[in-house]
């Protein structure tokens, strides 16, 4: 008899996963809480595989040999919590990508911030390389669908420290941790030990010849990596120094020295703008190095790389005043970063639904190069309260084109207009995705 494999969670990666389970000969049973999504459900229904919705069926699901769990299932569960009891092994469909992926390779990247600005980047690299590769994970696309339907020599991965809970032994042939701030907290037991512990399972199961490439300027991580033995290569980027092997920028020139064949480029040669992209073009630098791509092509890579939705994305210039949508931002870090990018006086448009956000990580940056700031949000009191004494004009708004035409009169020609909102956008959009399109269609409307 085939062994039993549930997928608890029917969206992009647990329906990769039933695929590449069902293909593999498993008796595969897929079960959502909620409704699925008729794309969704449509490949299931292509590929045989029964499932069901709004409910879980807990005699069925417990007579799983295996579970796989998508990322978005908190622990706290209660299903979750009968599974784990009753021994019933959970992976995630990571772990389940990593057992048939073969020969392949992968170069897994997670951190707080970047993961897909730097999975991209490192994308874009190999395929300027010419490599066989996918790019799969977090990012949008199921690693166990790229598997089971169009497999590659190469994976590259954007993991988050969600799929990383359920690994058993997934291991990348180069890990990539770009940093660690406190996030998903909720999903940690408050612990921000928990949640560093989670994103160093990322070398857990690495040996001698994997690479590991990481934020030698990051706090956090340099603190941890004092209570672990490392198997693999270290690889540090850093802007304060230099090392044997790794990257780093000294003034205005990169260096990465991955193998023999090192790497000195201009940082005006990057089109990713913003201190924070220099980390991320270190980051994929080496870890393209690593896999042997020529410095030729990673020097081109890094100077045509357009940056994706959301993320620092110009929209237009109206009158003179420049309009960035960086609604990928949703912690205070990445507003952080984008702030600090910014060239010019800036009106920045923040808000939404607060993390439990520490605002003061921003007071210097805001004190510098904020003109005024625009709420967009439900409840703006926290953003009130934390920068009444830096920031004379703040006006609140609760709608993209409502904050864009704020935004606007507040400017004047020679201004920048930021949404870099440091908040998650559910009290007004769908998504981050909607609030970036909305803000966009209401500059394109001024
Ligand atoms: P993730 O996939 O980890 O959420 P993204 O690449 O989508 O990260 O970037 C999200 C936001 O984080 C961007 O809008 C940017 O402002 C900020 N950001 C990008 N790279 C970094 C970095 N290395 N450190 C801190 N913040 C960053």
């Amino acid at each position: 008899m085939s062994k039993k494999i549930v997928i608890l969670g029917a969206a992009e990666s647990g329906v990769g996963a039933a695929i590449l389970a069902k293909q593999k000969g498993f008796d595969v049973f897929v079960s959502d809480g909620g409704a699925i999504k008729p794309v969704y459900k449509q490949e299931l229904i292509d590929n045989n595989i029964e499932f069901e919705e709004g409910m879980h069926t807990a005699e069925k699901i417990l007579d799983a040999d295996e579970v796989v769990k998508s990322p978005g299932i908190p622990e706290k569960n209660e299903l979750v919590k009968r599974i784990r009891s009753k021994g019933i092994p959970v992976i995630s469909e990571i772990e389940l990508a990593y057992r048939y992926k073969g020969d392949s390779k992968i170069v897994a990247i997670t951190g707080s911030n970047g993961k897909s600005t730097v999975t991209s980047l490192t994308y874009h690299m190999c395929k300027t390389a010419g490599l066989d590769c996918a790019l799969v994970g977090n990012i949008g696309y199921s690693f166990a669908k790229q598997v089971a339907e169009d497999p590659k020599t190469l994976y590259v991965a954007e993991i988050s420290s969600f799929q990383l809970d359920d690994i058993k032994d997934f291991r990348p042939d180069v890990a990539l941790l770009l940093n660690i701030t406190e996030d998903h907290l909720d999903r940690y037991e408050y612990k921000f030990e928990n949640y560093i512990k989670s994103k160093f399972k990322i070398i857990e199961n690495q040996q001698a010849g994997d690479y590991f490439i990481y934020c030698a300027d990051d706090e956090v991580i340099m603190q941890h990596l004092k209570t672990i033995t490392i198997k693999s290569n270290s690889m540090p980027f850093s802007m304060n120094q230099e090392f044997k092997q790794g990257a780093w920028i000294k003034g205005d020139t990169m260096t990465i020295k991955a193998t023999e064949d090192v790497i000195v480029m201009s940082v005006f040669d990057f089109t990713l703008k913003g201190k924070h992209n220099k980390y991320n073009n270190m980051a994929a630098g080496i870890a393209a190095a690593t896999i042997g791509i020529r410095k030729e092509k990673i020097r081109e890579s890094v100077a045509t790389f357009t940056n994706l939705e959301h993320r620092l994305e110009y929209v237009s210039t109206v009158r003179g005043v420049e309009f960035i949508n960086d609604s990928k931002a949703t912690n205070v870090n990445s507003a952080w970063y984008a702030l600090e990018s910014m060239t010019k006086p800036t009106i920045l448009i923040l808000g939404g639904v607060d993390k439990g956000n520490d605002y003061s990580i921003m007071d210097d940056m805001v004190k510098e190069k904020v003109k005024a700031i625009v709420c967009m949000g439900l409840d703006n009191t926290k953003i009130h309260a934390a920068f009444a004494g830096i920031v004379t004009t703040i006006v609140d708004t609760n709608s993209a084109a409502d904050a864009v035409k704020a935004a606007f009169q507040l400017a004047e020609s020679g201004d920048s207009v930021l949404l870099s909102p440091a908040c998650a956008s559910f009290d007004l959009f769908k998504n981050y995705e909607d609030r970036g399109r909305q803000f966009k269609k209401a500059v394109m409307d001024l």
